[in-house]
């Protein structure tokens, strides 16, 4: 790998401020009740009786599928996209569940909606994960619709969307349950977390119940996070990203499948950094839309890249026209330092693990996106000339209409 020195946009960044920080300290000291404070704030926010936050957006899909399973003991299999997160298989292996898997809709991000059909009439089937690529990008109405009379949960994965409206409708409306996460790269970052939501009272009183006995962050873990904080304030400037990026042994940007993952409270000092939460989701979102346009509106689009349909993004998320073009875009990117990154670097059934029923079966959409999508960084540090220079770069490398 070539290192690179010098300004170097991230992915994808939700800044830490320095107010931020001194919040999360402030909260220490008044403890639980910063996280009740925020939990309750979400709530009232979203319109959900239960909210509860934890460690990780993983953390919060365990719970919710350990809460589904005590509610319907006789039914293990959990349907996700063929294409996401490696973090949602790992939470339900984590859990002794089946993962199910339901390819993509060609050159979208969400469900074949024939395939999902067929694969919802499953008497061992406890829920599906309708899931936000890159923003709001899946129909969950629709899969309401169609899992409504057959006894099985809608669990919606915003970890990607939150603040996010969809047609004017707030995330999280149509399932019965969803959650975010507030990891680095999310819509808002406490360095981890994640964060539960449902006005289900069957599945909200269950998820209290286990939420009630999973232990608090530990000292120790509470003081890497401070630590980590800090840094994550300071290095996700495109002006210092360069250095950590520049250490392999942070792994920046992977993604691994790892089911041992552990599951805590939110600790009030995480509470703290997300006490702005409304206020800097509104920010951040208007300045990634406006971003998302330019780049839009800078670029001839051609047939060789499909932007899909996409609401409100955290990244910009292009088709392009196969895996060389990909693999082009991504290191001229890197080379001149754009933060433009690939999506998940394979698609579920991909992964050679034993819990996979799907391994070497095909999907050929997830396949397709895995070797073809790359996101484009629209985070509130890039400045007017890196957009140019994203577009720039695009224009240069992918064909233009007519070209044949
Ligand atoms: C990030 C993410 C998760 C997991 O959240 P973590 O906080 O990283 O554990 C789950 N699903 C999707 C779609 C995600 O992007």
């Amino acid at each position: 790998m070539r290192i690179r020195i010098g300004r170097t946009l991230p992915p994808a960044a939700a800044p830490i401020g320095i107010k931020d920080l001194v919040m999360g300290l402030v909260a220490l000291f008044a403890g639980k009740k910063s996280v009740r404070n925020l939990e309750e704030d979400l709530g009232r926010f979203y319109g959900c009786r239960y909210c509860f936050a934890v460690s990780s957006g993983r953390a919060a899909l365990s719970v919710i599928l350990q809460a589904l399973h005590e509610l319907s003991p006789e039914r293990e299999e959990i349907l996700i996209p063929a294409y996401t997160c490696f973090s949602v298989p790992a939470s339900i292996v984590k859990n002794g569940l089946k993962v199910s898997l339901c390819d993509l809709a060609p050159d979208s991000l969400d469900f074949d909606f024939d395939s999902l059909e067929r694969m919802l009439d499953n008497p061992r089937l406890l829920c599906v994960i309708p899931t936000h690529l890159y923003g709001t990008s899946a129909d969950v109405q629709r899969v309401k619709k169609i899992a409504t009379g057959r006894d099985l949960f809608v669990v919606e994965d915003a970890a990607q969307a939150m603040g996010a409206e969809q047609n004017g409708v707030q995330v999280g409306k149509y399932g019965d349950v969803f959650f975010f996460s507030t990891d680095r790269g999310k819509a808002l970052s406490t360095v981890e977390g994640g964060l539960i939501l449902t006005d289900n009272p069957r599945v909200g009183e269950t998820v209290q119940k286990i939420v009630g006995n999973v232990p608090n962050c530990s000292n120790r873990h509470l003081i890497c996070l401070i630590f980590k904080a800090i840094a994550l304030s300071l290095f996700i400037h495109p002006n210092l990203y360069w250095l950590p990026k520049a250490l392999p042994f942070l792994q920046l940007g992977k993604n691994k499948f790892d089911p041992t993952f552990s599951i805590t409270k939110m600790s009030s000092f995480q509470a703290g950094l997300a006490r702005k939460w409304k206020e800097k989701l509104v920010s951040f979102q208007q300045i990634r839309s406006r971003n998302a346009l330019s780049i839009l509106s800078a670029n001839s689009w051609t047939q060789a890249a499909i932007v899909p349909e996409v609401g409100e993004r955290i990244r910009l998320p292009i088709f392009v026209e196969d895996q060389a073009a990909k693999e082009k875009i991504l290191r001229e990117g890197d080379r001149r330092g754009l933060g433009i990154s690939e999506g998940y670097p394979r698609s579920i059934n991909e992964i050679d693990h034993p819990f996979n029923l799907s391994y070497g079966r095909s999907f050929p959409s997830a396949e397709n996106t895995a070797r073809t999508l790359i996101s484009l960084p629209i985070h509130p540090s890039i400045q007017e000339k890196e957009i140019s220079k994203i577009a720039g770069l695009l224009k240069e490398l992918l064909p233009k209409a007519g070209d044949q």
